[in-house]
C-alpha cells in the first residue's frame, strides 16, 4: 500500500464535507471491491472517507409497500433480515449467495450497486424490481441509476444512502455462478410485479440490462417455453477466459426461463 489518510466521519454530512474538500478524497464501505482495487494501483485516492458506521446508512425498514435498506447493511444482513424475506424473499436468498462468508459481512448494498460491476447480483434485482435509490441528493430510479459497465449516474462526492424495493413475493434470481469467485457468469432475476413480468439480466459484460422481448412476449401472453435466445440480442454478451459471448448468451435463455418456471 501506498501512504493514504483516513477518515470514519460521525455523520453523512461530515463525510460528504470531506469528499468535497478534497477531490482526490473516495468513499468506502466494505472495502471488499476497493480494497483489491487499492493493492492493485488502479486507484489511488488521496484519502479513504469510511461510510461503513453512518447511521444515516444503517438499517433495514419497512416503508409503505415495502423494504427500505440502509447502503451500509451488508450481504449477509440482509441474507440474515426476516423483515426482507417476509416481503422479499428472493432478495434475501440473492443477498445470501454472494461471494463467500467473509465477503458477505463486510461487504454492503451501497457499495455494491455504487460499483456496478457488470456480473454483480445486486443490480439485476433492483432493475427488475423498479427499486427506487437514496442518495445524499436525490432520489433515482434503478432504470436510471445504472448507465454501464461499472458506471452509474452517481456525481463525484455523492452517497447512496438507501435503496428501496417494492414487496414481492413472486420473484427469483438465478445465479449461474463462476465457481473461483462465486460472480455471476450469468445471473436473471425475474419478478412478477403487478404491472406485469421483468426480467432482468447481470454478467453479460457490458453492465445489467432488462430483456424486454422476453417481457412483452410473456406479457402477451407467450410461453415460458418459447422463450429462447433468437429472442435476445447477442450484442449484450462478451466473451472473457471464463466464457464465450455465445456461452453466455444461451445460458441466459436457460437461467430465465428456470426462474420464470419457479415463479409459476
Ligand atoms: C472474491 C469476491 C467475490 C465476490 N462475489 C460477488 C458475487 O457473487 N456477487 C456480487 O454481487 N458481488 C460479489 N463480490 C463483490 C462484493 O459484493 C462487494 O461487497 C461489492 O462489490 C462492493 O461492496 P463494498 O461495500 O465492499 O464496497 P467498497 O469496496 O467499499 O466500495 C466499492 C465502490 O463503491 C463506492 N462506494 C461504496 N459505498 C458507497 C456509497 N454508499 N455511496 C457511493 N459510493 C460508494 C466506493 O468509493 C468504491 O468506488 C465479490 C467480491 C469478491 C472480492
Amino acid at each position: 500500500m501506498y501512504e493514504l489518510a483516513y477518515s470514519r466521519p460521525a455523520s453523512l454530512a461530515d463525510a460528504l464535507a470531506l469528499l468535497a474538500e478534497d477531490e482526490g478524497a473516495q468513499a468506502i464501505s466494505g472495502g471488499q471491491t476497493l480494497m483489491p482495487v487499492l493493492r492493485a494501483r488502479l486507484a489511488m485516492p488521496s484519502r479513504l472517507v469510511d461510510l461503513l458506521k453512518l447511521p444515516e446508512l444503517a438499517g433495514i425498514r419497512a416503508v409503505d409497500g415495502g423494504i427500505e435498506i440502509g447502503a451500509a447493511t451488508t450481504h449477509a444482513d440482509v441474507a440474515a433480515s426476516g423483515e426482507v424475506r417476509a416481503v422479499l424473499p428472493a432478495l434475501a436468498d440473492l443477498a445470501g449467495g454472494i461471494g463467500d462468508p467473509a465477503i458477505r459481512h463486510r461487504g454492503t448494498i451501497g457499495g455494491s450497486i455504487a460499483n456496478n460491476d457488470p456480473a454483480a447480483c445486486y443490480p439485476s434485482a433492483l432493475l427488475a424490481l423498479g427499486a427506487s435509490i437514496t442518495t445524499s441528493q436525490r432520489i433515482l430510479a434503478a432504470e436510471d441509476f445504472f448507465t454501464g459497465m461499472f458506471s452509474t449516474a452517481l456525481e463525484p462526492g455523492e452517497i447512496v444512502t438507501a435503496v428501496r424495493f417494492p414487496a414481492c413475493q413472486r420473484a427469483r434470481y438465478i445465479k449461474f455462478r463462476n465457481p473461483a469467485s462465486r460472480f455471476a457468469l450469468v445471473g436473471a432475476f425475474a419478478a412478477q410485479l403487478p404491472s406485469g413480468t421483468r426480467i432482468a439480466i447481470t454478467g453479460g459484460g457490458h453492465g445489467v440490462f432488462r430483456w424486454r422481448e422476453a417481457e412483452a412476449h410473456l406479457d402477451s401472453g407467450g410461453t415460458i417455453d418459447a422463450i429462447t435466445e433468437d429472442m435476445l440480442d447477442l450484442a449484450h454478451f462478451t466473451g472473457d477466459l471464463h466464457g464465450s459471448a455465445e456461452y453466455r448468451h444461451h445460458i441466459a435463455a436457460v437461467i430465465v426461463r428456470r426462474a420464470l418456471t419457479a415463479l409459476a
